[in-house]
């Protein structure tokens, strides 16, 4: 199979685990409000009515509902993109919006899936080589699933973070491939835990939990082993503050956000890890081309 074709199969796959991707936000939303009611915390009235018609909360149930009036969904009104454009965005049942947060997730994904094939800066020359991109791809889904989750509700939840923790470790491991010594392999890994993991754990401890959650330490450990090599993740870092300060600059001077205002990290995090697992290389020999030509 050519290229364009093998990137047009991912791009449609894509699509598909946007759509799941959507459909699992909204679950793991209506059970944590759950478990939150259930452990006697404050759940608002507003909170429940978004979820309100998910009366299933098992993650694996396949039959989706519209949140606004709880009618089943049909195959017909889940094909990704395809019919939130047929149906203008809005239910096919109460015609209300549905809002963007699903097709941006469909399209998202699927341009994940075919800009890691296309930009993947390793060669895809072993079965270990190519199920290397797989995890990258599918804990992919996974940080997607956490991206919309912080962005809404500054939150991570564990149910994913546990899973891309397993995939994440799965990846690290696929980098010792082929390696006489594997120790010093190893030992990268670990310092890019530590410079991503293990400041996060430290202004998590020194902030008094006020700056970062520990949601962010544990994001940090899954990047950092997605990443597998500490200056990569010392790259993330600091893509990640470039987006978040180019991102959040704009709204403080705007007064949309307030000083002081609770800001997730997370998807700026996330922002950084791709940016740098895709592109990293090529950014630090621009940066060593450039500071080492000029003097
Ligand atoms: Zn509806």
């Amino acid at each position: 199979m050519s290229m364009l074709s093998f990137a047009l199969v991912l791009g449609f796959l894509g699509l598909f685990f946007g759509s799941f991707a959507g459909a699992m936000v909204w679950r793991l939303r209506a059970l944590q409000l759950r478990e939150d009611r259930g452990a006697g915390e404050p759940v608002t009235k507003a909170e429940s009515t978004q979820v309100r018609h998910i009366k299933r909360t098992k993650l694996t149930d396949d039959r989706s509902v519209c949140l606004k009036c709880g009618h089943r969904l049909a195959w017909f009104d889940l094909i990704p993109i395809i019919s939130w454009l047929q149906l203008g965005g809005k239910c096919r049942y109460c015609h209300k919006a549905i809002g963007w947060t699903e097709p941006l997730l469909e399209l998202s994904v699927s341009t994940f899936f075919v800009v890691s094939y296309i930009f993947w800066p390793y060669p895809l020359d072993s079965t270990i080589a190519i199920l290397q991109l797989a995890l990258w791809m599918v804990a992919g889904v996974g940080l997607a699933i956490l991206f919309v989750y912080d962005s809404k509700w500054f939150l991570l939840p564990d149910r994913v973070m546990f899973v891309l923790v397993g995939l994440a470790a799965l990846f690290s491991l696929t980098t010792l491939d082929g390696l006489e010594n594997p120790l010093p392999q190893l030992m990268n890994i670990g310092m890019a835990v530590i410079v991503l993991s293990g400041l996060y754990y430290l202004i998590y401890v020194f902030s008094r939990h006020q700056w970062v959650g520990f949601g962010d330490v544990k994001l940090g450990l899954v990047l950092a082993l997605l990443l597998a090599d500490w200056r990569l993740a010392l790259l993330a870092l600091f893509l990640a503050n470039l987006v978040g300060t180019l991102v959040m600059l704009p709204m403080m001077l705007s007064g949309k956000l307030k000083r002081g205002a609770h800001v997730p990290f997370g998807p700026f995090l996330i922002a950084g890890w791709l940016l740098s697992g895709l592109f990293g290389a090529q950014i630090i020999d621009w940066y060593l081309l450039f500071t080492l030509g000029s003097t």
